[in-house]
């Protein structure tokens, strides 16, 4: 070994020499204190210190030695010895070169060179020495180091070496275990730290950077670091996480969260600890983790969810374009950078749909816009039903028109994919927008695919409900608003009340015979009416008003501007019965529409929907039953009316059971003779509570509860006795008249039954004549054939309450009638208006001519029948003859009659 030592004594002996020297002037300070005592209790002292110097040194487990400047051994304590395997006599006073022990170049050889260039007062080497005396192995840690004097000569160097071999293999099996997980971390192409909790450094590795776009020498050491770049939201409960896991309250460290990269996306990391150091108090000294980029599949998953809420979205019928919004941000996500829109055709043009990220500006200038071939590229795919993918906005001469409202907006180019129904309609376009010209990559395409099909089930779906809700709250045939938008709209003018108190009135309308438009000439006749029947309400109305028809001829308005006179609940009312009776020509006919109102209040008539509708259904039956073409106010009073009605409703179903059915009749005299020319079979009811029931209260009711079939068959038979019955007797009248409902008329069982009923009666055909009213007159060939088999039974018909229906003598000439019975209407008025006498001329006239007898039925004075008389009417009935007779009664008001 070379020494670099400065002041280098050449001998031995000198450097005892000057060791000796040293001790002997200690001694002398020693020897020249006065008191003996203390000298020698020092002196002792001073000989127990060496003794124990010694023993430290020999029995140290370093190895320890000390070498003069000349690098010759003047010390070496037993493991130095033992180290060697030269006795302690043989090392002293030589050097490493004279010794001749291999172990000991060995140790101290080995970049001690290097060392010593380093640092060339204290140096330290580590190496691996074998023992001489028993062969095993140590690693040492070699500290040399030089002794001076107080003058600064160099006494010598100390030599020390420290056993440091457990230290070392941890340390090496530490190196290894990392360089395993750095070799692990690599090829799984996961990121690596290792934070030291007690410094809170940590080492991140070069893939932990590049997952968040770092370069290997970006990012300071620091725990900090790390934190700083988790997403704020996730922060909180990460840290949570360490914490629980640092404290050993949590088994594991798992986390997902996400990170900022470095271009300010998000990177969706996996977090996992797996190993922990913990220090001889059990405290976490060091955790290294683990980061894996889930970013993929993290979207993939959050994609999957996105898109299962969307369809839960569509199932429960939340509305459109919420969801259009969704889908548009749903697949924004997909794609940095990306702008989707949702546009729905509706005739031709396009509207807005959803378009979240999209400017507004942009959008109020796409919607409303015609498609055509050449409108952009949603305007061109829905126009063409075929995909329209536009590179650049700028260039692209679909975008010539358009281009003024996107290129401002930054959008460069559009993809197009037309929005098709099930059945392959269009139903609008799903548009993809970049901020850089582009054609869509294959993901992006098949994305752009996908987004139209899941907005086509929202747009299909709302178009269906689009189309149930105009159905439900639009009345079709008329456009007015339906029954269903009727009860909603009350509803919430109740609701509004509580606020703000408006007071609102219901007119409930039904048109007035209605029945007979529609039995005379025809359902579609009848739907022309309505419609303007509707019309004409609308020009009632104010827009503030609601108008609704609630099925067949039935009409309701909601008033609600009713502060003024003028707009009074009486006021439109008024209106309403004056603007609908205006005539019309319907089918080359002209009629006079009419209708009755009934009217209710709120609140006071009532305060729910039911009560209210049948406050005013039953004022406007009160309307009809007082002649219809009227407005009635609700009055508590026609609930009694409606109760009573109710009540017949109940009683009459077993009214023919019980028995309580009977009935009059009412004889027809010849004007000519003065005798009988037939008898009017008229129904009554007895009830044994409600007493004497008119027939104008019980026959509607029975023909609306279907009852008057099995009434009117009863009352047939009944009456086609009594004939037999008087004939029998000798009382030859006839024919029996009786009046049959229209509906009952054209049942298909109606002409069997009279046949059957003439054979079981055994009354001659001719003995029977039906009254019916002018609504079975039609030409239609149901009719004919009822009118034409009757006919070829022989049985006699009569057209009752002639002149106030709908028939016409045009349709009269198809039909085999053979009386029409003028309505009292015209025999009432004809002694005073002029008007009625010309119409009995003509319809006597002309029923003649066209073969038909003529009755006039209500005759009450003389005067009328002097004047039917010269006017040529056949046949006459009324109370000025006799008013309808209990059977028992008939005989003998026949007596000369016949
Ligand atoms: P209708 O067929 O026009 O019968 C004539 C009605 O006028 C009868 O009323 C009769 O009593 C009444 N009448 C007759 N002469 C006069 C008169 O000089 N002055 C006045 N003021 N009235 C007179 P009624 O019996 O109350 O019957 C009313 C209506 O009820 C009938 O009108 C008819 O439409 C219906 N009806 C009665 N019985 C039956 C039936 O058995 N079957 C069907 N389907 N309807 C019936
Ligand atoms: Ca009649
Ligand atoms: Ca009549």
């Amino acid at each position: 070994m070379t020494s670099h030592f400065p002041n280098r004594q050449s001998s031995k002996t000198s450097s005892f020499q000057m060791l000796e020297n040293a001790n002997q002037e200690i001694l002398t300070k020693i020897l020249n204190f006065n008191n003996p005592a203390i000298t020698k209790q020092f002196l002792e002292t001073l000989q127990s210190k060496n003794a124990l110097y010694h023993k430290i040194i020999q029995n140290s487990p370093d190895l320890i030695w000390l070498k003069d400047s000349n690098g010759l051994y003047l010390l070496c304590n037993q493991r130095f010895v033992d180290f060697v395997g030269i006795p302690e006599s043989d090392i002293l006073g030589q050097s490493d070169t004279t010794l001749k022990a291999p172990n000991l170049s060995d140790l101290l050889k080995v970049n001690a060179e290097e060392a010593i260039a380093l640092d060339p007062i204290v140096y330290v080497i580590e190496n691996q020495a074998t023992f001489a005396n028993d062969g095993h192995c140590e690693v040492i840690e070699v500290t040399q180091s030089p002794l001076y004097d107080e003058a600064g000569n160099l006494l010598g160097i100390l030599g020390i070496g420290h056993n440091v071999t457990i230290r070392k293999q941890s340390e090496l099996k530490l190196q290894k275990s990392e360089e395993r997980l750095a070799l692990a971390m690599r090829g799984a192409n996961d990121g690596l730290w290792d934070w030291n909790l007690q410094t809170d450094e940590v080492y991140y590795s070069p893939r932990w950077k590049s997952m968040l776009g770092y370069e290997p020498h970006e990012l300071e050491h620091h725990f900090r670091t790390w934190l700083n770049l988790v997403h704020p939201e996730d922060k909180a409960p990460v840290l949570e996480q360490i914490r629980a896991y640092i404290a050993g309250t949590a088994h594991t460290f798992e986390a997902e969260m996400r990170m900022q990269h470095k271009d300010g996306q998000i990177v969706y990391v996996l977090s996992r600890a797996f190993l922990v150091h913990r220090n001889l108090d059990n405290q976490a000294i060091r955790l290294v983790g683990t980061h894996v980029d889930i970013t993929e599949r993290k979207k993939a998953d959050l994609f999957d969810d996105k898109h299962a809420e969307i369809l839960k979205m569509i199932a429960t019928g939340i509305p459109a374009p919420a969801i259009y919004d969704e889908i548009a941000l749903l697949y924004e996500g997909q794609h940095a950078g990306l702008r989707c829109s949702m546009l729905e055709l509706e005739n031709g043009r396009l509207l807005h749909g959803g378009a979240p990220s999209l400017p507004k500006e942009y959008c109020e200038a796409v919607h409303g816009l015609e498609n055509g071939p050449e409108v952009g590229s949603c305007g061109t795919s829905t126009y063409t039903g075929k995909r329209v993918l536009v590179e650049n906005i700028e260039t692209d001469p679909k975008w010539a028109k358009l281009k003024s409202a996107a290129l401002p907006h930054g959008l460069r180019c559009c993809w197009s994919e037309p929005i098709k129904s099930s059945s392959g309609e269009v139903l609008g376009a799903f548009g993809m927008y970049y901020n850089h010209p582009a054609l869509p990559n294959e993901e992006e395409l098949n994305d752009l695919i996908s987004a139209a099909r899941l907005a086509s089930i929202v747009m299909e779906r709302d178009h269906a409900q689009k189309r149930i809700r105009q159905l439900a709250y639009t009345d079709i045939l008329t456009g007015l608003a339906s029954r269903a938008h009727l009860y909603q709209t009350v509803e919430a003018s109740i609701q509004g009340y509580k606020r703000y108190h408006h007071r609102f009135s219901l007119l409930y309308i039904d048109l007035d015979d209605f029945k007979g438009v529609n039995d005379s000439l025809g359902h579609d006749a009848g739907d022309l009416l309505l419609k303007e029947i509707a019309k004409r309400l609308q020009v009632v109305c104010s827009k503030l008003d609601f108008v609704a028809r609630l099925s067949g001829d039935e009409f309701c308005i909601v008033l609600r501007d009713m502060e003024k006179e003028e707009y009074s609940a009486a006021a439109i009312a008024q209106r309403c019965l004056k603007q609908i009776s205006y005539p019309l020509e319907l089918c080359g006919r002209y009629i006079t529409p009419a209708c009755s109102i009934g009217i209710a209040n709120f609140p006071e008539d009532g305060t729910d929907l039911a009560t209210l509708l049948k406050a005013a259904d039953t004022a406007l039956y009160a309307a009809k039953a007082k002649g219809k073409n009227q407005y009635v106010f609700y009055e508590p009073e026609l609930t009694k009316q409606a109760e009573y009605r109710f009540q017949i409703e109940q009683y009459l179903r077993q009214a023919i059971e019980k028995k309580e059915l009977y009935l009059v009749f009412q004889p027809q005299i010849h004007l000519k003779t003065g005798k009988i020319a037939g008898i009017e079979a008229l129904a009554r009811w007895h009830h044994p509570t409600l007493g004497n029931i008119p027939p104008q209260d019980f026959i509607p009711t029975a023909e609306r509860i279907g009852m008057i079939k099995p009434l009117t068959e009863w009352v047939l038979k009944t009456a086609c006795k009594q004939v037999a019955s008087w004939h029998h007797k000798g009382f030859a009248v006839s024919p029996m008249s009786v009046n049959i409902s229209p509906e009952h008329f054209l049942d298909n069982d109606f002409v069997p039954f009279i046949q059957h009923l003439l054979e079981e009666t055994k009354i001659k055909a001719k003995h029977l004549n039906l009254e019916v009213t002018e609504s079975v007159v039609q030409t239609n060939p149901k009719n004919l054939e009822v009118f034409q088999q009757l006919k070829s039974l022989g049985v006699s018909i009569a057209i009752d309450d002639f002149g106030t229906g709908f028939s016409s003598f045009a349709s009269l000439k198809h039909l085999t009638v053979d009386y029409l019975k003028l309505d009292k209407y015209f025999i009432d008025d004809m002694a005073i208006d002029r008007k009625s006498q010309v119409l009995l001329r003509s319809m006597i006239d002309m029923g003649h001519n066209l073969g038909h007898g003529i009755i006039a039925e209500g005759v009450e004075t003389v005067e009328q029948v002097q004047m039917l008389r010269q006017l040529g009417c056949d046949v006459a009935q009324g109370y000025l003859f006799s008013r309808p007779l209990e059977g028992k009664k008939v005989p003998n008001f026949l007596r000369d009659k016949i």
